[in-house]
């Protein structure tokens, strides 16, 4: 599949200004699907296009840390709408915008839906080619409701190489197959940690597990992004690696990877 190429997933009535919503997804927590979600968001921007992002991981929500904005509120102009808080061009908003630093989300399923159904509408999105959606890790209640309520074009599913990240990620496209909802592409995260004194490559998680999974379900893989501290610690500063360090060899595997998009 390719964006272009696809027909709306479904027939939902469409989000105003908002062309393409892109979900990013895994079966499991941890994985790095937010750290991947930010660095695509922004390598799509570098390369042109509009994009936005929103978090929609409504019981972590951590794009605010790692777009360094944690402390900005939405403003709303009209008591009904929100303004998306801007960071580094990307248009953001996440519920961790609008609860205070440790308040925890206890809503159950039909309401953390419904949350998120109404900041996606409720947002002020400028003209948008992509909104990147952080999805919650699982294959639950918010997923399927999500995918019903939302017309979300395509899904990106992220993974680790380890068994049991596959098999939740195997899930995953399952679960997006089932309610029409195409799967560009897996992407490999932690696939290989790269030895920060003699550059040697290392496969910790396992090797190839995304690959074969790719291949039984008939997608791609659309990429491979190693476990390296500076991944980490650009997210940790709020200045994602596609930002931070933008000559990278990190960065230049997010663009192959929005150039797939
Ligand atoms: P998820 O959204 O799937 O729960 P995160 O994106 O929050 O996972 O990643 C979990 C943690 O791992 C974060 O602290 C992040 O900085 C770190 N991390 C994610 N991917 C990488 C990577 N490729 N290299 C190093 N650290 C990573
Ligand atoms: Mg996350």
């Amino acid at each position: 599949y390719n964006i272009a190429t696809l027909k709306r997933a479904n027939n939902h009535h469409p989000i105003k200004n908002v062309k393409n919503i892109i979900a990013v997804s895994s079966g499991k927590g941890g994985v790095g699907k937010s750290s991947t979600a930010v660095n695509l968001a922004l390598a799509l921007q570098k390369q042109g296009a509009k994009v936005g992002i929103l978090d929609a991981d409504i019981y972590g929500p951590s794009i605010p840390t790692m777009l360094g904005t944690e402390k900005e509120q939405p403003l709303t102009p009209d008591n009904k709408h929100m303004s998306p808080i801007m960071a580094y061009g990307l248009a953001s908003n996440s519920i961790g915008y609008l609860v205070d630093a440790d308040g925890a989300m206890v809503w159950r399923g039909p309401m953390a839906s419904k949350a998120l159904c109404q900041i996606l509408e409720d947002t002020l999105w400028p003209e948008l080619d992509y909104l990147v959606m952080d999805m919650p890790p699982g294959t639950g209640d918010i997923q399927l409701t999500l995918a019903q309520n939302v017309p979300v074009t395509a899904t990106v599913i992220v993974t680790t190489p380890q068994d049991i990240a596959l098999i939740d990620a195997k899930k995953g496209i399952i679960m997006y197959n089932k309610v029409n909802i195409p799967t560009l592409g897996i992407i490999e995260n932690m696939s290989y940690h790269i030895c920060e004194n003699c550059g040697h490559h290392e496969a910790i998680f396992g090797e190839d597990g995304a690959k074969h999974l790719a291949e039984k379900y008939q997608t791609q893989l659309l990429g491979q992004i190693p476990l390296h501290r500076l991944l980490r610690q650009d997210l940790d500063s709020g200045k994602p690696t596609v930002i931070n360090h933008p000559d990278s060899e990190f960065t230049q595997l997010y663009y192959k990877i929005a150039a797939q998009v």
